[in-house]
């Protein structure tokens, strides 16, 4: 066995088991983009950012997500068709077979932590197969100065083998790829799909256990950042509501993109140290900030090339629609160090409302805040997938589903009670459609979106008429500055009235359906929040 780089002391691979090969451990990031370069494919474009394909995945595989069921987990986890339960003496079975799989190869080891409040401090080991999937660990975590490297202990493992492939059959998986969590023996396992974005989230998720079980913290799937008076702004969305393109706000400082703590003394902290945006249809003037950060250091994922050119094209969608760039959080400007706020002054909801009901901003009182938190709700347009037009209605709970693994009512109670200590404001914000829904409509201008989201967080939102939305019954502000005020109600922006209020008791409807699941656990209060709904014919 020969391990090179930076290792900490009496720390070996022969621990894991891995007795022959080559261990590259904590190289600069430097290194890592020469060895990527040379051996592994990747193209340096014009603006000093390297590009990789991600290969048969370019997106999560939830359906091969698992978590073990051991003593740890049997009762806390949530287990359904999120959290899908795995076998310990399968897991084993797999480690070993991945432990071999390593056996006599080059790879690439990262000691690394996550939670910028160093209370809450975990360390992790990756062991990445690829060079470019260990400078995308680079870049997301915090990493430990060299003096803490020599003496870094892991708490957790993760081995990421891309080229692995389970034998469904026998290993216990769904397919040949997969991502397993082990709390018992704090290790994940990541085979078969190099999509990076299974990296970042599997650790998430094991975050978004350990966190409110034993340190009472809830675990956040947002964006944040902090204005010049020092107030703090959370964004809560699913993918593509508009948690990266949000929060990097040139008047504000970041503090991360996707994923943070609240601690039970109101510092909210993130659990990461870099950013990864999505990339398709980028541009300088509408994302200036993330358009910037993709320069030497950062890592895209498959884009495409203006031809004969090292230029990134960035509305190349031929292999994916989910393009993506990740880059350290000192790649934008405008980062506080270390990655803390305070008690939240404003929380914003996004939703990608393809169906263009919702208002582009509307404040909600506790109860709509909780059931809004509970649903998730959010409607894509499937991207250029043939043969769909029709938005993708989507519930997903506390806007993270895919990443909690306790019932969302316990994270839905934390994060009320929290709200309400902080006396924050609640905005729901649809960064989606107007004017119609998908086909008919348009997507919300964004520079419309940043000024309801500027006039929210400077006050200028306080003291404006407000009106009750028909159905959903959320507070939709009269006048903003810089936003046209014939926007503000969504009604006003169909053509056909009727058929908008047709759309929106369908979106009701579906609200309350998909709400069924939790109206066990749900109390009145949270009910009170809920909107009205109607037979349709
Ligand atoms: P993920 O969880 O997958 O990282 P995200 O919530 O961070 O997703 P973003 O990366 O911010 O999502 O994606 C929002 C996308 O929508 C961007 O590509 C952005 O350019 C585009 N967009 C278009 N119009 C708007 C708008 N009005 N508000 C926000 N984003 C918009
Ligand atoms: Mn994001």
């Amino acid at each position: 066995m020969l391990e090179l780089g930076n290792r900490p002391n009496n720390s070996s691979m022969k621990d894991l088991g891995i007795l022959d090969g080559t261990a590259h451990w904590n190289l600069t990031p430097d290194e890592l983009v020469d060895i990527t370069l040379s051996s592994e494919g990747a193209v340096r474009t014009s603006s000093g950012a390297i590009a990789v394909s991600t290969g048969e995945f370019t997106g999560r595989s939830p359906k091969d997500r698992f978590i073990v069921k051991d003593n740890i987990t049997t009762n806390q986890v949530w287990w359904g068709n999120i959290n899908l339960p795995f076998e310990k003496e399968k897991f084993d079975q797999l480690y070993i077979k991945m432990i071999n799989y390593f056996e006599g190869k080059e790879f690439y080891v990262r000691d690394c932590f996550l939670c910028a409040d160093r209370r809450y401090r975990l360390n992790v080991r990756v062991v990445n197969e690829y060079a470019w999937s260990n400078l995308f660990v680079h870049n997301m975590t915090l990493g430990p100065d060299p003096k803490e490297l020599k003496f870094f202990e892991p708490d957790w493992l993760v081995l990421n083998a891309p080229g692995f492939r389970a034998d469904a059959p026998t290993d216990g998986t769904r397919q040949h790829n997969f991502t397993i969590i082990d709390f018992e023996r704090k290790i994940i396992l990541i085979g078969g799909s190099a999509y990076t974005g299974e990296i970042k989230k599997s650790i998430f998720s094991a975050l978004n256990f350990i966190l409110p079980v034993h340190y009472n913290v809830l675990p956040m799937h947002c964006s944040a950042n902090i204005g010049s008076g020092g107030d703090t702004a959370l964004f809560f969305g699913l993918s593509g509501t508009g948690k990266t393109t949000l929060s990097a706000d040139p008047d504000r400082k970041l503090i991360g993109d996707d994923e943070h703590g609240w601690t039970p003394d109101n510092t909210i902290f993130n659990f990461e140290g870099g950013c990864y945006a999505k990339t398709i249809d980028l541009s300088p003037e509408k994302e200036p900030e993330i358009f910037h950060a993709i320069r030497e250091g950062a890592l895209l994922e498959n884009v495409g090339f203006h031809s004969g050119t090292n230029d990134v094209n960035y509305s190349d969608r031929s292999k994916t629609e989910n393009t993506r760039v990740s880059y350290p959080l000192n790649h934008i400007s405008n980062a506080v160090h270390p990655s803390l706020g305070q008690r939240p002054k404003n929380v914003f909801f996004l939703t990608c409302d393809a169906y263009g009901v919702l208002p582009p901003i509307a404040k909600l009182n506790p109860a709509q805040a909780a059931f809004h938190f509970i649903s998730g709700y959010t409607a894509k347009v499937a991207g250029t997938e043939a043969g769909i037009t029709e938005p993708v209605i989507t519930f997903s709970a506390c806007f993270g589903a895919p990443f909690m693994p306790l019932h969302p009512i316990r994270y839905a109670k934390m994060i009320a009670t929290k709200i309400e200590d902080a006396s924050a404001n609640v905005w729901l914000v649809n960064t989606g459609w107007t004017g119609g829904p998908y086909g008919t409509g348009t997507r919300m201008n964004l520079p419309h979106t940043r000024a309801l989201i500027k006039a929210a967080l400077e006050g200028k939102l306080d003291n404006v008429p407000y009106h009750p939305h028909d159905v959903f019954g959320i507070a939709m502000p009269e006048h903003c500055p810089g936003v046209p005020s014939e926007i503000l109600n969504p009604r006003n922006t169909w053509a056909n009235k009727e058929a908008y209020d047709h759309q929106a008791f369908e979106l009701a409807n579906a609200f309350m359906k998909n709400f069924e699941k939790f109206a066990g656990q749900a109390s009145a209060d949270i009910m009170a929040g809920a909107p009205l709904t109607k037979e349709l014919s």
